[in-house]
């Protein structure tokens, strides 16, 4: 999590660096800051609070300098405090560092730096890097020389940029771990944790690979490798569409990307049949299949393991990623593993996939984020093909997943052209149900904000949508909700039911629709109030939520979307930003 970034070239750097943060916000937004290089002096400002509050409290953008490096923090080590904000110093104000990730040796590497005399003025893990830095410039090593020396010395994985104004031409960055993009342009050189970061001028990056450092001058962004050797790198294209990152006249970004569902049901749809094929029988080949993911993109895990078993007859596990780790003894040559990671640079879902990989196991990714960390280390590559996702709580990107699920499951049973034609099909009835539900549920959740506690059922292929929509209501709107299978709500929760509880039950009109409805009268008859996301309509439904009838397989696609509207509508009547949860961050990028 947190967003860097860096710049060197001809314009003023701190308004360029502050818009770059904006762009990268969605990874952590409990304080800022900034550090420029104007005059051989290093000034800093930061403080708590979002980009613009410390903005506007501290004119982070009217820092004079042509070089600059910012940071928007999501707190790892040390409290939301204006000491614990980025950039960090050294003793003699000379060295800045902004970084992402986390020092996990710092406790020993602080206790060495306090005994040899520095002034530790953060509880972070970052700060030990400026001073370790301004140890090794005291010897008279050069900024770049001090970052390569020290690199080995930091366990743990970072992303790091660190200026100094005994050198005040450069910026140095090191990456181990933690994703750095570096961008070029003729306005000059970049380095961000996402290429999102860079301004639209910015059309070419250069890959920079773990344990390898950049740095950019105004003549250019050279790289080197751990020794110090200077590596060449072709550029790569930055794709224009990835650059789209605006809310469009929509309020919230939230909003913005539920309304593009329809068309990423189409966009997502497009992908190459032989790939697909060639994944399908690598599955369908091996010894074992497990999913593994966190949060949203596991539920859509749990989706596709319904659709594998329906479809392809393949049974596979699930495997939440940041327990993955305590299974890798059953991963052999013979399993497939399929990594699901919006960013692709999920910390706990990169770990597992690495320890897979090294047991020999297959790797497929399925990811949004192009040249992300997961695609260095899988042999197959599906990407979701929605653009950017900027609010923290992912919609779009789960739609997507399950299309890639689907098709895959299609692709098992040698169907992935008539997929893709009901996929077309089903993305006119995502706009219908969007049409249909957003002012409904608006209403709704006028009605229902002062509700703490809300449970939602469902079976089968749509269960892990109950499980979705509980996760979306307790991320944004801050209400306790659980999702579960219905069938499970009497062994327990149905304790907890009161009169005029919510109960959200998912029950379209398909296999799973008698029983599911059975379990929601058991829940009237102790008071629950009852909101149905279902096309067939029913007496005991305090709240029916209509959606279009399609093919029971597709149903997933159809059910989530009031969910997500409904978590959306519940937190702006509640009065909170849906697209700044507390405490979260996008791209959760530490373990
Ligand atoms: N560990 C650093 C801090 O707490 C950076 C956190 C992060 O990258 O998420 O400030």
């Amino acid at each position: 999590m947190c967003g860097i970034i860096g710049y060197c070239g001809r314009e003023i750097a701190a308004p360029i660096v502050f818009q770059g943060l904006k762009r990268v916000e969605y990874r952590g937004y409990d304080s800022a800051g900034i550090a420029t290089l104007s005059d051989r002096s290093l000034l800093v400002k930061k403080g708590v609070g979002k980009l613009d509050e410390v903005n506007s409290q501290k004119g982070l953008d009217a820092i004079p300098g042509n070089i600059g490096i910012g940071h928007t923090r999501w707190a790892t080590h040390g409290g939301v405090t204006e000491p614990n904000a980025h950039p960090h110093c050294d003793c003699s104000g000379e060295v800045a560092v902004i970084h992402n990730g986390i020092i996990e040796n710092y406790q020993e590497l602080r206790e060495q730096l306090i005994s040899n005399g520095h002034r530790i003025a953060s509880e972070t893990d970052t700060e030990v890097i400026p001073h370790l830095i301004e140890d090794e410039m005291k010897k008279g090593n050069s900024l770049k020389a001090a970052v390569l020396a020290i690199a080995p010395r930091l366990e743990g994985y970072y992303a790091f940029l660190a200026i100094s104004s005994r050198e005040p031409d450069k910026i140095v960055g090191a990456r181990k771990g933690s994703p750095l993009a570096v961008g070029i342009s003729d306005q000059g050189f970049f380095a961000a944790s996402d290429a999102l970061a860079f301004p639209d001028y910015v059309t070419e990056l250069l890959p920079l690979d773990d344990h390898e450092m950049v740095v950019l001058t105004h003549h250019g962004a050279e790289l080197f490798d751990a020794a110090g050797n200077r590596l060449q790198r072709d550029k790569r294209r930055l794709t224009s569409r990835w650059g789209e990152a605006n809310k469009q006249g929509y309020r919230f970004f939230m909003l913005k990307e539920i309304m593009e569902q329809p068309r990423v049901v189409e966009d997502a749809a497009a992908q190459n049949k032989e790939l697909f094929t060639d994944i399908a029988l690598d599955i369908l080949r091996a010894g074992q299949v497990i999913i593994t993911a966190c949060g949203t993109s596991r539920y859509a895990a749990l989706v596709g393991r319904y659709l594998f078993s329906k479809v392809g007859r393949k049974f596979c596990d699930v495997v939440m990623a940041s327990e993955f780790h305590y299974f890798a003894d059953s991963v052999d040559k013979d399993t497939v593993v399929l990594a699901v990671s919006q960013s692709g640079e999920t910390a706990d879902v990169i770990e597992g996939v690495k320890e897979a990989k090294a047991a020999g196991a297959k790797i497929v990714s399925i990811i949004n984020r192009p040249m992300s960390l997961l695609e260095d280390i899988s042999n197959h590559v599906i990407y979701l093909n929605c653009g950017p996702e900027l609010c923290v709580a992912a919609t779009k990107s789960f739609l997507s997943q399950l299309v890639v699920f689907y098709l895959l499951s299609f692709s098992m049973i040698n169907a992935f052209d008539k997929a893709v034609n009901n996929l077309k099909r089903i993305s006119s009835e995502v706009s219908k149900t969007i049409d249909w539900n957003n002012d409904k549920i608006e209403r709704l959740s006028h009605e229902l904000k002062t509700k703490n506690d809300f449970y939602y059922i469902a079976r089968g292929i749509n269960f892990a949508i109950a499980s979705e929509g509980a996760l979306k209501a307790k991320e944004i709107s801050y209400i306790h909700a659980e999702g579960m299978p219905a069938g499970e709500l009497k062994h327990g929760t149905l304790a907890l039911i009161e009169p005029l509880t919510p109960v959200a039950v998912i029950c379209p009109d398909d296999y799973t629709y008698n029983e599911t409805l059975s379990n929601a009268i058991e829940a009237k008859a102790r008071g629950a109030y009852i909101v149905a996301i279902s096309d067939r309509d029913n007496e005991i439904y305090d709240f029916w939520i209509e959606i279009p009838k399609v093919d029971e397989l597709l149903y997933p696609l159809i059910t989530v979307i009031p969910l997500q509207l409904l978590a959306y509508h519940l937190a702006v009547s509640r009065g909170y930003d849906p697209d700044r949860p507390r405490n979260l961050a996008k791209s959760v990028t530490v373990k």
